[in-house]
């Protein structure tokens, strides 16, 4: 029988509702996964085993007088650059190793309003700068199915944890991919939301323009009720829309017929892995079964996203990062005066990526090149944004590898930054236009390694892209659970 931890929020919550279960067994499901497993994943930086049980005893409560919230009582991880009042919260970071936030990031507070349960913060790479989660200065997080690979990143401890049972659902962020591009090497369900759909209040800022919070989850159904819970206009955040969210779960009629359907051309050629280009086709050909009309689209100006995303997101984190300055928060090394207290700081505090991207982006927004490298990126973004237009006068949504390979090995790009880079190549233009879009599981690699198809909606329509992805996950009907886990 599948056991409580390896079951998806949905069913869980059915469970609780018939009274079947609760919210505690549940839990200690997850926490002696957790104990289980973490010596050899590594997936979280703190765990919060006292504060969930006591949490899932009141969603219990909640959930016997028969009021309860779609989320109540089901045990969640947040990626460790969500704030949470009285957690620590370290960004992956040493500089921020102590650090422990006086307040709840907006997702986790509605979350918790509603009756969630906090199993424990997740690692990541540092500042979530990273596709592998080699860069966290607290260890690497190992992949479920094979742990000598890395679960991407950088909300690697995330998808790590809902890939093997340590939590039913997980939040991260994606700035360029960090929750699509793990939950694609994890074989998980990664969504991006539309900019603004979820609040960032208290998510600890990276690239602010392109920063957005993201599901982990088992099934694409509990990424419609997840996201369900964190949506909609917050107080605390200016960019938040102000627009209706629409019912999500109501979105899953697995109906696709004479959706259209635009398969991007970029998205095939060199550097993707054969066996990942064959399994996106192969789903896609499912869609065309269904009913949906599949076409080719091009995307001409995305060849240069990566550039322009490597020139904004270190300039907006080199302008973010400089807070870390030893005299608010976080770690101070003293030196004989202030400048040499802060030099000492940030030194000894940020790890190799963390500074090169601070140089990197302090370089682009100098006098002089601002123009030259700054505002030529964010020319770039609006003709990214333009081909975005105009794809989607054409088709619904469009389809693509979520990453161009399979889980790589430990170590394998560490010390080539410009291949880490192209991990993101096929996630990075939906956070330059701002767009939607999942990663689904549609497979396994010769090695048995997960396959992530990703999806891109128009801005707001997170409701086809649901509707698209569950109708998939329907018709493939696989069941991904890594060995380590299904042993
Ligand atoms: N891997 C990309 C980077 O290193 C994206 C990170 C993210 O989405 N947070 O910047």
């Amino acid at each position: 029988m599948t056991e409580l931890c390896d079951r998806s929020a949905s069913e869980l919550a059915e469970l609780l509702r018939r009274g079947e279960t609760s919210s505690v067994e549940v839990t200690r499901a997850c926490l002696a996964r957790m104990d289980a497993l973490e010596p050899h994943l590594n997936a979280y930086l703190t765990r919060t085993d006292d504060l969930a049980l006591e949490q899932a005893a009141r969603a219990d409560e909640r959930i016997g007088a028969g009021d309860a919230p779609a989320v109540a009582g089901i045990p969640l991880a947040l990626k460790d650059v969500l704030s949470t009042r009285g957690v620590r919260t370290t960004c992956g970071s040493r500089i921020l190793e102590t650090y422990v936030p006086p307040f709840d990031c907006t997702p986790w507070a509605r979350l918790a309003e509603a009756g969630s349960v906090l199993l424990g913060k997740t690692n990541c790479d540092e500042f979530a700068m990273g596709s592998s989660n080699e860069n966290s200065a607290f260890g690497p997080v190992r992949n479920p199915f094979d742990l000598e690979r890395v679960p991407g990143g950088s909300s690697g401890g995330s998808a790590a944890a809902v890939a093997a049972g340590e939590a039913v659902w997980a939040l991260g962020t994606d700035t360029g991919g960090s929750v699509r591009q793990p939950a694609a090497l994890c074989g998980v369900v990664g969504l991006k939301p539309t900019y603004g759909l979820v609040s960032r209040y208290g998510l600890i800022a990276f690239a602010s323009s392109l920063d957005t919070v993201g599901t982990f989850t088992r099934s694409v159904r509990d990424a419609a009720v997840l996201l369900q819970a964190i949506a909609g206009k917050a107080p605390m955040d200016a960019t938040s829309l102000p627009d209706p969210v629409p019912d999500y779960v109501a979105a899953l009629t697995g109906d696709v017929r004479r959706l259209r359907v635009g398969v991007i051309s970029e998205a095939f050629g060199e550097g993707v892995q054969p066996a990942v280009a064959a399994g996106v086709r192969a789903a896609v050909d499912r869609l065309a079964d269904l009913g949906a009309d599949v076409g080719e689209v091009s995307l001409p100006q995305t060849d240069y996203a990566l550039s322009a995303y490597y020139l904004i997101a270190p300039s907006e984190a080199s302008s973010n990062l400089a807070r870390y300055d030893g005299v608010r928060y976080g770690l101070r090394v003293e030196g004989r005066d202030s400048v040499e207290m802060m030099a000492r700081t940030r030194g000894a505090g940020f790890g190799p990526e963390v500074k090169r991207r601070i140089m990197l982006g302090t370089y682009a927004l100098s006098a002089g090149y601002y123009e030259a490298y700054y505002g030529q990126a964010q020319k770039v973004r609006t003709l990214i944004i333009r081909d975005y237009e105009a794809a989607f006068a054409r088709y619904d949504v469009l389809v693509s590898p979520t990453s161009p390979t399979t889980a790589f090995r430990l170590g394998e790009k560490v010390d080539d930054p410009l291949a880490m880079y192209l991990s993101d190549v096929f996630t990075i233009p939906a956070n330059l236009a701002g767009v939607p879009a999942i990663s689904v599981p549609v497979g396994l690699d010769e090695a048995g390694l997960p396959i992530g198809l990703q999806l891109t909606a128009p801005v707001l329509r997170e409701d086809l892209l649901l509707r698209v992805a569950d109708a998939l996950e329907r018709e493939l009907a696989l069941d991904l659970r890594p060995p380590l886990v299904a042993a």
